[in-house]
């Protein structure tokens, strides 16, 4: 089986688009980070909510512990057995929640809450609970709210899925990343399909409402046959979602990535031509492809949303819910709060000694001039709903040009009333995107980071 590239895909237009170098984001980090950014400019922000108090809000909270290291892990986790470390953990969630009440008024409705890691289901089920118990004690969890969680396979049992459901959770994420051995062992990542199977099986007799599926390409050994296999048992077993995320190779700043040789990474080209596989496979098996790397049944609210081009994207993930103001918690959880981008100390001892001493524990953030968060969401728009209508695409500002410069390249069609993305511009739209902003590329590295437990 040999490696294929979508028709019209720009070759030439790989190296600058197709992978963005690990340097890239580095360098996009810099640039968009403001260091002075602290706990008064987040107080601040979210003083500005405390005065929208009918406002339903969304929160992420990061558990940021896992049993074992995988070797191509970029989450921010930290390798702990300790029942103790966790429990501290809760203790400070508890407060860095009391704080955050505190500013915008107790008891407000959430709508959505995503927690993931890190491995959320390494807590002990009495920590699961404590954690729900926290939550529901400083906010108002609607009923119907939107509840997802990322679990480790691996780590999953019947009970911990029936006290998981019994929380409220209603929807559930497994990494799976690939199901063949050689790739599995290169990754430290060894689970066998059986047990993917039967985890997932009990979740759907657990009742939840919605299962996802992760699954990583571009990692070590993976060949167009091995991955055709993964694909299709994932077809088979039929999830309601599957995100297939990109595998970043950055030893330098994830040093356990070492143990990746760079000889066994596809090459830049053979990695595209996996996702390219992937497009293929569940596209043909009925699936959506939404956004950049989620395929979606033809029925899910994302499809939908997309097709309807309403779909959004915040710090939580895909959403049909725009404008939504987000509270991260726990180390490295990212929030966006009154037009500000903020994220957490993700050093779990710095973000404690933050809290122990009465101060939100900012890492960083960034408060968006209008004039940014407009060409954000313009960015944001183009990249959930793959056309942006001539009206928004002028707060593309001084990049307008160079953008539409891509047309003759075959990413994108641009008329008078809109620019629309190809079919081969989708392979290469978040490069394309991210190049023009640098706040985007902030928010789409951690998205890209919490989504693989
Ligand atoms: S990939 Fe997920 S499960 Fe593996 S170490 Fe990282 S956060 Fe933990």
């Amino acid at each position: 089986m040999a490696h294929a590239l979508p028709a019209g895909l720009p070759l030439a237009l790989l190296d600058r688009f197709g992978d963005i170098p690990p340097a890239c984001s580095l360098a996009a980090l810099r640039k968009v980070v403001d260091t002075t950014f602290r706990d008064a400019h987040y107080k601040e922000a979210l003083l500005g909510l405390r005065e929208r108090a009918d406002e339903p809000l969304a929160l992420y909270v990061h558990v940021p512990f896992c049993h074992v290291r995988c070797l191509y892990c970029a989450c921010n986790t930290t390798i702990t057995h300790s029942e103790e470390r966790v429990d501290q953990y809760l203790d400070m969630l508890d407060r860095e929640m009391a704080m955050v009440t505190e500013l915008i008024g107790p008891g407000r409705v959430v709508d959505q809450l995503h927690v993931g890691g890190g491995t959320p289901n390494h807590l002990n089920e009495p920590q699961l609970a404590r954690l729900m118990e926290i939550v529901e004690r400083h906010f108002a969890l609607l009923d119907h709210a939107c509840t997802s969680i990322e679990c480790n396979p691996r780590r999953t049992s019947a009970g911990q899925l029936d006290l998981i459901y019994g929380l409220g959770f209603r929807r559930v994420s497994f990494g799976v990343q690939d199901l063949n051995t050689n790739v599995q062992r290169a990754i430290g990542r060894v689970q066998s399909l059986d047990m993917v199977r039967d985890v997932y099986l009990t979740a759907r007799e657990t009742g939840f409402e919605s299962i996802n599926l992760d699954l990583i390409y571009g990692l070590p050994f993976q060949t167009p046959a091995s991955f055709q296999a993964t694909l299709d048992r994932i077809v088979e077993l039929g999830p309601d979602r599957i995100a297939c995320f990109s595998y970043a190779h950055d030893p330098l700043t994830r040093p356990h990535q070492h143990a990746i040789s760079l000889d066994d990474l596809p090459t830049p080209v053979e990695k595209l031509s996996l996702l390219h596989q992937a497009v293929e496979t569940f596209t043909d098996a009925g699936y959506r492809w939404v956004g950049l790397d989620v395929f979606a049944r033809k029925d899910d609210e994302l499809t939908c949303a997309q097709e309807e081009r309403r779909l959004y994207r915040n710090a939580i993930g895909y959403t049909p819910m725009p404008g939504k103001q987000v509270l991260g918690f726990g180390p490295s959880g990212i929030g966006e709060v009154s037009g500000a981008l903020v994220q957490n100390a993700a050093d779990l001892r710095t973000w404690q000694r933050l809290i122990a001493a009465g101060s939100l524990p900012v890492g960083r953030g960034r408060r968006l001039t209008d004039q940014e968060r407009r060409r954000r969401e313009a960015l944001l728009y183009l990249m959930c709903n793959l056309e942006l209508p001539a009206s928004s695409a002028r707060w593309l500002g001084n990049e307008y040009e160079r953008f539409c410069s891509h047309a003759g390249q075959g990413l994108l069609v641009v008329t008078d009333d809109k620019i629309q993305v190809t079919e081969a511009g989708r392979y290469l739209l978040h490069g394309l995107c991210v190049s023009q902003d640098a706040s985007l590329d902030w928010v789409t590295t951690q998205w890209q980071a919490t989504a693989e437990s």
